[in-house]
């Protein structure tokens, strides 16, 4: 099995995690409107989950 020639610096290690945030951990875009919206949860901006409509009286 193939081993890594020398250990990760901090350095590189870190230049490595600039990504990491870039996008928020739990949200995602509706597929309805497209507006960003957290995972698991009703569209806030339209109401839809999971490609339905889901109204005031089903919520969360
Ligand atoms: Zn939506």
């Amino acid at each position: 099995m193939a081993v890594p020639a020398r250990k990760t610096s901090k350095a590189k290690k870190a230049k490595r995690r600039t990504h990491y945030k870039l996008s928020v951990p739990g949200m995602s875009t509706c597929a309805n409107c497209g507006e960003m919206k957290r995972s698991h949860h009703v569209c806030p901006a339209c109401g839809h989950y999971d490609g339905k409509d889901v109204n005031a009286s089903t919520e969360e």
